[in-house]
């Protein structure tokens, strides 16, 4: 089939991208303002496909200041968008460690007995401080508090009513066409496979949609992002080597609840210092609440679904949260080497972005805006070149998408926040302070080295605990683990302090039962496995399989013969597993031994 435009993804990059191209294509009495040349007479032809079964499905984030959404959708306070409100109250909260489970260095000890002796003196309650000085980087006056399944149903909706645009949901993309160094459209995923990719029964290849521009907007771990990767590599010195997995609930709070809609917490220090929780609140007493577990927190244990209930029982947050109910959950990749990790933005035939193009701001926690703002970029760019009747040539493309982005907000605050996060390269304190000189110094300097890839500062089992539990008895614990076939970390965190979780069936859920919680997580029969070992033999030898540990959705489990097992069905496509392994590929320390390619199914909700 023949295109003018093909999309990849709808996130709010190509929202952002459709939404300004679909307004300007088409004049107000209905005649195309530039025409398509593929069939002329009509305004460009533009299909989207996206991954998730249904619009909204595959996306997450929340506050926002939505400089960019408002420049393009001026009635957006207006339009009633489910769930959303203007931003409120602002707090950021230091939670200490009431458990005494946490593993905190020795200055933070320090620091906490010095909270705990003058917390007459300090904004202190149910053992959490309130900053007195919230930097303005983090500040979100004047924004919004979105679910952005929501607001990308309504966007969907808008974009498809102008009759300029396609979106196809449930149609992941397999990978891009090439002619040489020219990309000329896509592919679909075949579908009448087994797991191993093999046509069986109802074998139907995935369709060839050709056009002359391709849009990559797949997301911080989109399969067609990283093929790209793969074969122009990115500009000296950028790299993709810092991560988190944000894992996230939506939830009714109780009736009566003090927090307001608009109301906007943001935690650091509990249940872990690495960890950062957030809870906004939504009209109606529904809040979206989560934790981020970045890649530099050195943990070969890391579960973002265990830390999440422990952050939940914080007393801080278990005064507001006791006798709410779960409604929704998800779990999602944040890259958060922002515009270090910029890959090459344009090329014959294609352009990338949002955040796998490097626009989110790892200074203020913001992707949403940016990534709309890229995509608005591309659309001013493409109504320029088909006006001109130029063709989507890297040049071209260069010339007026990447010098738009270049002359940007986007690119300036880009600049300022590409290294603010070296510092959690040794630890919180020095992240935070890396955080605030980067502020004050507009990224000009920085106080600490680049990040490596995660795998090379990961600690094994044994290094990590060793202060902790005895090497004899982690491996007659990691025995029993793989005789059950479970995961350790349960086990872990129990040895090392960690309360059980009082389960009480509606918010605090095993890991299990938030799988099936209203039939959320689903995986269509008939397609490839989209999470694959390429190295078996480095699998068999891997001593830490953080895989296992990290996976949000217990997809990966203990395998045969050392090598994991992934099981499609529970799968949430949160793409952790791309970033959350112990060993490289051979030949590229940039890439790990793992491989997260396109794939249908998972999270069968639009509040994320
Ligand atoms: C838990 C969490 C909370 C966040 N909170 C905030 C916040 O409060 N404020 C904020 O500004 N930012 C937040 N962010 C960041 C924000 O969500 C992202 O920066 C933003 O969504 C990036 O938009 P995007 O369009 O580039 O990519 P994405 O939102 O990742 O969208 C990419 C889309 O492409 C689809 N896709 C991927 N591969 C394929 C394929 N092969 N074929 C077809 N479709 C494909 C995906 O399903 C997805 O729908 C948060 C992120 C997380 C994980
Ligand atoms: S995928 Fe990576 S972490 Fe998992 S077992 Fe294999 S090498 Fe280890
Ligand atoms: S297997 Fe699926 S759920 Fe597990 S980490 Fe990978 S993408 Fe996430």
């Amino acid at each position: 089939m023949d295109v003018d435009i093909v999309c990849v993804g709808f996130g709010p990059a190509t929202a952002g991208f459709l939404t300004t191209l679909s307004k300007r294509s088409v004049n107000a009495d209905g005649t195309p303002a530039v025409e398509s040349p593929t069939q002329p007479g009509l305004p460009p032809q533009v299909l989207c496909y996206e991954r998730a079964d249904d619009i909204g499905f595959g996306v997450s984030g929340v506050v926002t200041r939505g400089r960019a959404l408002r420049a393009s959708l001026p009635d957006l306070d207006k339009a009633g968008i489910p769930m959303a409100a203007p931003v409120g109250e602002e707090k950021v909260l230091y939670l200490l460690d009431p458990v005494g489970a946490s593993r905190r260095s020795r200055t933070l000890r320090l620091a906490d007995s010095l909270i705990r002796a003058t917390q007459w003196a300090l904004p202190f309650e149910h053992a959490a401080v309130e900053l007195p000085w919230t930097p303005a980087f983090l500040h979100k006056h004047g924004g919004l508090v979105l679910s952005l399944g929501q607001f990308m149903q309504w966007v969907g909706a808008q974009v498809q009513s102008t009759g300029t645009v396609q979106i196809w949901p449930g149609t992941p993309v397999a990978q891009a066409l090439w002619e040489e160094n020219q990309v000329v459209g896509v592919r679909l995923l075949d579908q009448g496979v087994d797991k191993a990719g093999t046509p069986g029964d109802g074998f139907l290849p995935g369709m060839d949609i050709r056009a002359a521009l391709t849009v990559v907007g797949d997301g911080p771990v989109g399969p067609i992002g990283q093929q790209f990767d793969a074969h122009f590599g990115r500009p000296e010195d950028h790299h993709a080597r810092d991560w988190a997995i944000g894992m996230k609930f939506v939830v009714d709070l109780p009736e009566g609840t003090p927090l307001k809609p608009g109301t906007v917490l943001h935690t650091f220090g509990f249940p872990e210092p690495e960890l950062f929780g957030f809870l906004y609140v939504h009209p109606d007493r529904v809040a979206s609440l989560g934790l981020f577990v970045p890649s530099w927190f050195d943990s070969p244990t890391r579960t973002a679904y265990r830390y999440l209930q422990h952050w939940m029982l914080h007393p801080y947050l278990w005064r507001y949260l006791q006798g709410a109910k779960l409604r929704s959950w998800g779990a999602k990749t944040l890259g958060e080497s922002g515009r270090r990790g910029e890959p090459h933005l344009v090329g014959d035939g294609f352009a990338r972005i949002g955040e796998g193009s490097g626009s989110t701001n790892v200074l203020t926690g913001s992707g949403v805006d940016e990534a709309w703002a890229t995509g608005v970029q591309l659309a001013e760019a493409v109504f320029e070149l088909l006006k001109a009747k130029k063709p989507f040539t890297q040049q071209n493309l260069d010339e007026t998408y990447v010098r738009r982005r270049r002359e940007s907000w986007v690119e300036e605050e880009g600049r300022v926040a590409e290294k603010s996060r070296d510092g959690f390269q040794r630890g919180v304190v020095s992240g935070m302070l890396g955080m605030v000189w980067a502020s004050l110094t507009k990224g000009r300097f920085s106080l600490f080295k680049g990040p490596v890839p995660p795998h090379a500062r990961l600690k094994t089992l044994e290094d990590y605990f060793r202060n902790r539990i005895p090497p004899e008895e982690l491996a007659q614990l990691r025995k029993e683990c793989a005789i059950k076939g479970v995961s350790l970390h349960g086990t872990l965190m129990h040895r090392c302090g960690w309360p059980a979780i009082p389960y009480d069936g509606q918010l605090l859920v095993s890991h299990q039962d938030a799988l099936l919680l209203g039939g959320k997580v689903q995986a269509p029969p008939g397609y490839a496995d989209h999470v694959v070992f390429l190295y078996p033999n480095l699998c068999e030898q891997c001593g830490t399989k953080i895989c296992i540990e990290a996976c949000s959705g217990q997809a990966i489990a203990p395998g045969e013969k050392g090598v994991p097992a992934f099981d499609r069905e529970k799968c949430v496509h949160c793409g952790a597993c791309l970033w959350n392994c112990a060993q490289p590929a051979p030949g590229n320390p940039d890439q790990m031994n793992i491989a997260f390619r396109a794939g249908t199914g998972g999270l069968h909700s639009a509040e994320n």
